[in-house]
C-alpha cells in the first residue's frame, strides 16, 4: 500500500514475535525501521499520532548526511524536494543586516539540503512500504513494557478507542522523542543544562529575496539573535522561510507570541504586520540534555529520546539519524551474523560520547557565537565558520559511528 500522506500498511497480528519493535515513527524511528526492514529483519514501528505532525521543526540536512539518505534509498528524492539549491549560508549583523561572512558552494563542498522533517519522514514511510517484513502502526500508544528473559512484551493502546493489545519483540528501541515513555520505563533521566533563552520557530511567507536574503542567514547580536532560512514552498509556489529568534528565558509562551511582531522588526524593519503571513509559530526551551546511557538490557534509546541541543548547529536530527544508522548495523550484526551482544554496549558507549563530547559542546559554541558581541570578527570564533573556512582540510566534528571499528563487530558474508 503506497502512502500519500504518511499512512502505512498496518498489521493486526498481536501474537507475532518481532526482531525489533521501534516506538516512535518520527524521522529517526522511521529511518531505523527502513534500514532494519531493508536488511530482512521483522520489524514494527508504532506511533501514538493518528497522522504525521506538521510542526515547524528540523529542515536542514548537512552534506555529511547524504550517504545516510543514499543508504535508505531516498537521496535523489531529497535533492528534488530541496528548496536550498546552491544558495549561500550568510552570517549577518542584525542591526543593519550586513553580511559579515558568506559561505558559497564550491566544488567538492556541496551546501546542505532544505527539506522539512515531515517530508523526510513521508519519504521514509513510502520506502518502508516496499518491505513486507516492515510494519508501521499509527494511532497506537505504548503504555507498558515488560522485559522478560528472552522477550520484551510491549502493551499498546489504540488512541481512539483505548483498546489494548500486546506484542512481543527481542529488542526494543525508544525513538519516542523528548518526552520519551520508553526512557521513563527504563528509569533513565536526561542530564544537562537549559540555555538562558527561549526560542521560537516561526514559518512565514515574506519576500526576503527582495532584501537580498537567500539560503540560510544567521543573525548575529547579543540580544536580537536568530536565523532566517528558506525551508520549502507552499501550493502557490511562495517560499516559506523559517525565522528563529531568542527571547528571555522567563517569557511565557503567550508573551513570546505577543512580542513576535516587535522581534520580527528588530531582525528586519520591513518584516511588519500586514506584510507577512505567519503560518506556524512554536516557542520552546533550548535544552542541552543527554541520557547517561542509551541502553539498558535489550532496550535502546535513539534520537531526541536520548539527547537534545539547540538548533544553531543544525545537527540534532543528524545525530539521531546517525544513532539509527549505526544501531541498525549493530542489530543486524548481532541477529544475523552472530556478533556478541557486547557490540550493543560498545555502540552505546560510542553514541553517548559522540553527543556528550562532540555535538553538545559544538552546538553550545554555535549558540554562543550567534550572540557574540563582536559580529565583525565572528569568523575567528564561530566553530562552523572556522571549519568551513579552513578549506578542503576543514572538518566539522564527527558525530557518526564507524561500527566496523567496534571490537565485537562482525559483518556478514559478502
Ligand atoms: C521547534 C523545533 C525546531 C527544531 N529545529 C531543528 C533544526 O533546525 N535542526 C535540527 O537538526 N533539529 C531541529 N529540531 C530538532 C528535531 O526536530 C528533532 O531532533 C527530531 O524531531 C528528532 O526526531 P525523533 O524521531 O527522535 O523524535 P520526534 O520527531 O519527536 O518523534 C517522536 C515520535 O514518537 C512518538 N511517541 C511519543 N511517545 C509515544 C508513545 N508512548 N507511544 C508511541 N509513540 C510515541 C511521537 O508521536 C512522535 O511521532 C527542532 C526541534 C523543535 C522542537
Amino acid at each position: 500500500m503506497k502512502s500519500a500522506n504518511g499512512t502505512c500498511r498496518t498489521g493486526g497480528d498481536t501474537t507475532k514475535r518481532y526482531d525489533v519493535c521501534i516506538v516512535g515513527a518520527g524521522p529517526v524511528g522511521t529511518y531505523l525501521t527502513v534500514m532494519l526492514a531493508h536488511a530482512g529483519l521483522n520489524v514494527i514501528a508504532v506511533d501514538s499520532l493518528v497522522k504525521l505532525a506538521d510542526e515547524p521543526r528540523a529542515f536542514t540536512h548537512m552534506p555529511f548526511m547524504f550517504k545516510e539518505f543514499e543508504k535508505a534509498g531516498i537521496l535523489e528524492q531529497m535533492r528534488e524536494l530541496s528548496k536550498f539549491r546552491g544558495d549561500a549560508i550568510s552570517y549577518r549583523r542584525t542591526k543593519d543586516q550586513q553580511v559579515i561572512e558568506r559561505l558559497a558552494p564550491i566544488p567538492n563542498r556541496p551546501l546542505p539540503l532544505a527539506v522539512p522533517q515531515r517530508n523526510l519522514t513521508e519519504l521514509l514511510i513510502d520506502k518502508l512500504n516496499e518491505f513486507p517484513n516492515g510494519e508501521l502502526r499509527f494511532g497506537h500508544r505504548v503504555v507498558n513494557v515488560e522485559q522478560k528473559s528472552d522477550d520484551i512484551s510491549v502493551t499498546l493502546e489504540v488512541v481512539q478507542t483505548n483498546e489494548t493489545s500486546t506484542l512481543q519483540c527481542k529488542y526494543l528501541v525508544g525513538a519516542d522523542g523528548a518526552k520519551s515513555t520508553i526512557r521513563k520505563f527504563m528509569g533513565i533521566r536526561y542530564e544537562g543544562t537549559t540555555l538562558p533563552f527561549k526560542l521560537i520557530a516561526a514559518d512565514v511567507v515574506f519576500p526576503f529575496e527582495k532584501y537580498g536574503f537567500n539560503g540560510a542567514n544567521f543573525m548575529l547580536d547579543p540580544e536580537n539573535f536568530g536565523m532566517i532560512a528558506l525551508t520549502s514552498e507552499n501550493e502557490r509556489k511562495e517560499t516559506i522561510w523559517r525565522v528563529s529568534i531568542g527571547f528571555p528565558i522567563e517569557s511565557s509562551d503567550d508573551e513570546i507570541v505577543k512580542a513576535l511582531p516587535d522581534k520580527f522588526q528588530r531582525l528586519l524593519e520591513d518584516l511588519k504586520p500586514g506584510q507577512y503571513t505567519l503560518l506556524k509559530a512554536q516557542p520552546y526551551e533550548a535544552h542541552q540534555f543527554c541520557t547517561p546511557t542509551m541502553k539498558k538490557g535489550r532496550t535502546m534509546l535513539i534520537g531526541d529520546s536520548a539527547h537534545l541541543c539547540n538548533p544553531y548547529s543544525g545537527q540534532l536530527l543528524a545525530c539521531g539519524i546517525f544513532d539509527a544508522s549505526s544501531l541498525s548495523q549493530c542489530l543486524v550484526s548481532v541477529i544475523q551474523h552472530g556478533a556478541p551482544e557486547s557490540l550493543l554496549d560498545e555502540w552505546n558507549e560510542d553514541r553517548v560520547s559522540k553527543f556528550k563530547d562532540v555535538l553538545d559542546p559544538f552546538s553550545k559554541e554555535c549558540f554562543a557565537a550567534t550572540r557574540d558581541p563582536d559580529a565583525d570578527t565572528i569568523a575567528e570564533r564561530h566553530p562552523f565558520l572556522k571549519a568551513m573556512k579552513a578549506g578542503p582540510k576543514g572538518q566539522l566534528p564527527t558525530i557518526h559511528t564507524d561500527v566496523t571499528k567496534l571490537k565485537s563487530w562482525r559483518s556478514g558474508p559478502n
